[in-house]
């Protein structure tokens, strides 16, 4: 087992499946840009021997499907139904959700228990500034097929301070109302915004929400898992909801995230661009890539950084 000085060692990974999307969010994506597929993009099948490896050398026992958008790509199915035969404690998935209906099927016959969907506002206009792409209705319609099929969703809310900032509230109703956990991701200097305006602009605080939040709920602070990003709160009798509170209180100190990109670069920390790829590793006999890979984790988990600093790549390379 690999860990470092302050007990830090990998146990989720996040695995990229594409760097493409069909969206281009304002935080993600710089003005007039699309995402593409990175250039050289692994098959399916060499994402999941990627997967077996790091289960094996690291102990990896969570795993989380994201991107870019991962419903995109065709080699989403083979990939998701791949990676549920793995002895693994929890599979989730990362979606904008717009190609919900058309992947429900194979998402319901995979026997995944739980998804994300990214959803900033309930507002059509709004939805069209801030995603640049897709439709609100599809969305919503999406999230209720899955709520009936019995999967667990929670929504990803990036509060912004020129967009949906009045939407705190509303959102959290949407939310506990379906009986789906809201979180909230403060905004990350990531990519463009790391030394553009836009960050300061449109930041959020966690002591914001909980005050806009507090106008009309009282909660109260929950435990949350040791090595969970998000500080999660009750407001009794209605759910929960919890802020990744990147800026407002960081949980780089706990942080057991590994990142594989859809390229098969291996990230340690959101917030270093150093990467390290596991591309050449995938045609070797397992006991020859293994003691290779023990070295690449001991390089990644030595990136990881006491606070979040930001970082100039974008979310879409290393899955977010
Ligand atoms: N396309 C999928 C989606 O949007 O759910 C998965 C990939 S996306 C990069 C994963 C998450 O990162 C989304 O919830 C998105 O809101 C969040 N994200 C992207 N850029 C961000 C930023 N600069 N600050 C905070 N969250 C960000
Ligand atoms: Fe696409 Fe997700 Fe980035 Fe939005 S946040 S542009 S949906 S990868």
């Amino acid at each position: 087992m690999i860990v470092d000085r302050l007990g830090r060692r990998f146990k989720n990974l996040r695995v990229s499946l594409t760097a493409a999307c069909n969206f281009a969010c304002s935080y993600c994506v710089p003005d007039g840009k699309r995402l593409m597929k990175a250039q050289h993009e692994l098959p399916a099948t060499d994402l999941l021997k990627a997967v077996t490896l790091l289960q094996q050398a690291a102990g990896i026992d969570k795993i989380r499907i994201t991107g870019g958008e991962p419903l995109v790509t065709p080699k989403f199915d083979e990939f998701l139904l791949g990676v549920m035969q793995l002895p693994l404690n929890d599979v989730s998935l990362t979606t904008n959700g717009q190609l919900l209906p058309k992947k429900h099927d194979v998402i319901v016959e995979s026997g995944i228990k739980r998804i994300n969907v990214s959803l900033d506002t309930l507002d059509n206009t709004r939805f069209k500034n801030i995603c640049r792409g897709g439709d609100l209705d599809v969305v919503l319609g999406g999230i209720e097929r899955i709520l009936d099929a019995g999967i667990a969703v929670k929504i990803n809310m990036v509060p912004l301070r020129s967009q949906n900032a009045d939407e705190i509230v509303t959102m959290l109703d949407y939310c506990m109302e379906r009986g789906i956990e809201l979180r909230f991701i403060e905004l990350m200097r990531m990519g463009h915004l790391l030394n553009g305006q836009g960050f300061q602009q449109d930041f959020l605080s966690m002591e914001s929400l909980l005050d806009a939040i507090g106008e009309k709920y009282e909660f109260a602070r929950t435990d949350a898992p040791y090595d969970s990003t998000a500080v999660r709160f009750e407001i009794p009798n209605k759910g929960i909801f919890g802020i990744i509170a990147n800026e407002s209180e960081p949980f780089c100190r706990s942080c057991t995230r590994l990142r594989l990109s859809s390229d098969g670069d291996l990230y340690g920390c959101l917030s270093s661009s150093r990467k390290q790829s596991m591309s050449d590793l995938l045609d070797l006999p397992t006991h020859l890539a293994l003691p290779k890979l023990q070295k690449m984790l001991l390089g990644a988990l030595a990136d990881k950084k006491l606070a979040f600093q930001g970082e100039v790549t974008v979310m879409k390379f290393i899955g977010g």
